[in-house]
């Protein structure tokens, strides 16, 4: 495993071609920080098979890789095709079908029943993130939908459809939604994404599932439609974290649009200590190319500058030719760009507020770690607060968190910043700040002469809010 990681995060989808238990371990060694299970594609016995890998690998290689669960959500999709490759001729006429049907050229299916009565003549449809586009010119207002290609090419099976113009009755969590997140609860997944969540209350029912299951899986809102972009900050207050899914986004909002709504959306983020993913297309020419294009490289580069907490690969590692490679691209460029900037941000404590002294505390620390020019900052914490905070100020320093909360462990992974350590119960301070020390020197974390700062709370056992820092020589 790779000693020193990187500040920002490395997001893999698991898919056909990284499933197997080697190629896994050959991505943990590459650096990858979390793991997607896209249940948009695959079964509940294929996701399983990819859970316990990454928990027999996280046991053998003494990692914490992280499981991210994404939901699909009201998503539109094409089913299955021949051959899982069909090609849509530029001005031929195709119908759209409510009814299962393997796919061709001439006939899809679409998992959308409602679409012939919401559809109109002349409404758009894109597939595949927007790469083909159709004209939809007659619906019979039951079960089918005639339209014409006006930009065809080839299309794999259940790629997903937007249709921009036409007003979509779908729920925000389906039925699907439902059983995979039950599913996903029953693996104890550290992260579950919902995807076109559109307003704050769309995560409402989801919460409350995790809750009623007594789950601590965190909840990530996917910005992909307008609508979320209007309700951005309620979204952003009502979830744990934030996944920029240009994908779809790009196609539901005009794609030029999206640069700086990427930038505002992760600059919101960070002020609210709310982990941030830039999903989609980041390597996408790797999906068949060994090497990514300067653009690409550009692209994972920005949103590393951009203080992203992690950058994510889609097809790239789950249905790509080079998956390892994906992971090892990408992680040379996040190391290049971070060795050649300092983020420092500070967001101040609001006085008043609930949080105000442990805000300032460690608002305060990392102040303080970056006069000494210190090299780590520990944090010892059950909820997880201080250490999202921390990570929020983006310090020069590593962020190690010692924590008894076993749920906490994986769940980091995603944080910008934030290594995680269990920890036993300690009597008093003292000795917890002791223990941090002789660990992290055994694990080569920090060396003798490295200034150290700690954050925690006295007295010891009451666990009560942060209100303390310790600067000290190692
Ligand atoms: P989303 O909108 O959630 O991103 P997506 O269909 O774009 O859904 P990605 O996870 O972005 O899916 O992956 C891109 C492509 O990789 C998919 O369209 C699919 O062709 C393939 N893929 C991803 N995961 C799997 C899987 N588990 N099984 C088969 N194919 C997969
Ligand atoms: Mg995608
Ligand atoms: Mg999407």
């Amino acid at each position: 495993m790779r000693l020193i990681r990187s500040q920002t995060k490395v997001i893999a989808t698991i898919g056909p071609v990284s499933s197997s238990k080697e190629v896994l371990e050959k991505m943990f060694h590459e650096g990858v920080d979390v793991c997607r299970l896209n249940f948009s594609h695959g079964t509940h016995d294929d996701h399983l098979q990819v859970i316990n890998n990454i928990l027999e690998l996280n046991q053998e290689l003494n990692a914490n890789v992280a499981i991210l669960a994404d939901l699909q959500g009201p998503k539109i999709r094409i089913g299955e095709v021949e051959n899982n490759r069909v090609e849509l001729i530029d001005c031929a006429e195709v119908l759209f079908v409510t009814e299962k049907c393997m796919g061709t050229a001439e006939k899809l299916y679409l998992s959308y029943k409602e679409f012939p009565r919401d559809v109109n003549v002349g409404d758009t449809i894109l597939v595949d993130d927007g790469k083909m586009k159709l004209e939809a010119i007659e619906t019979n207002g039951k079960d089918t939908v005639k339209a014409r290609v006006i930009h065809g090419g080839f299309l794999s099976s259940k790629k997903g459809v937007n249709l921009p113009n036409t007003k979509i009755s779908l729920p925000s969590l389906t039925e699907k939604d439902i059983e995979d997140v039950n599913f996903a609860l029953d693996n104890n997944v550290d992260w579950i994404a919902l995807s076109f969540v559109r307003s704050a209350e769309d995560l409402v029912q989801l919460k409350e599932i995790v809750r009623n299951k007594k789950k601590f899986a965190r909840i990530i809102a996917k910005i992909e439609k307008p609508e979320a972009i209007d309700d951005i900050e309620a979204i952003i207050d009502a979830s744990n974290g934030i996944m920029v899914a240009r994908g779809d986004l790009g196609v539901e909002v005009p794609f030029d649009q999206v640069p700086l709504l990427q930038k505002d959306i992760v600059k919101r983020c960070v002020e609210k200590a709310k982990p941030v993913i830039i999903a989609t297309q980041m390597l996408e020419s790797m999906i068949t190319n060994f090497r990514p294009t300067r653009a690409e490289a550009n692209d994972v580069a920005n949103a590393v500058l951009d203080g992203a907490d992690a950058v994510m690969l889609s097809a790239e590692t789950s249905a790509g030719k080079y998956p390892i490679e994906s992971i090892a691209a990408m992680q040379k460029i996040i190391d290049w760009t971070e060795k050649g900037v300092a983020f420092n941000r500070e967001a101040l404590p609001v006085p008043g507020s609930r949080t105000f002294l442990p805000d300032s505390i460690c608002l305060n620390a990392c102040r303080m770690a970056s006069q000494t020019n210190a090299k780590a900052i520990v944090t010892f914490t059950y909820s997880g607060y201080t250490a999202f905070k921390i990570s929020s100020h983006r310090p020069q320093s590593d962020i190690f968190v010692f924590t008894r909360n076993k749920t906490l462990l994986r769940k980091m992974s995603l944080v910008w910043g934030v290594r995680a350590f269990y920890f036993d119960e300690h009597d008093n301070m003292d000795d917890a700040i002791q223990h941090s020390i002789d660990f992290l020197k055994e694990y080569k974390h920090i060396a003798e002469g490295d200034v150290v700062v700690h954050v925690g709370s006295t007295p010891f056992e009451e666990k009560g809010q942060t209100n303390m820092i310790k600067l000290s020589y190692v």
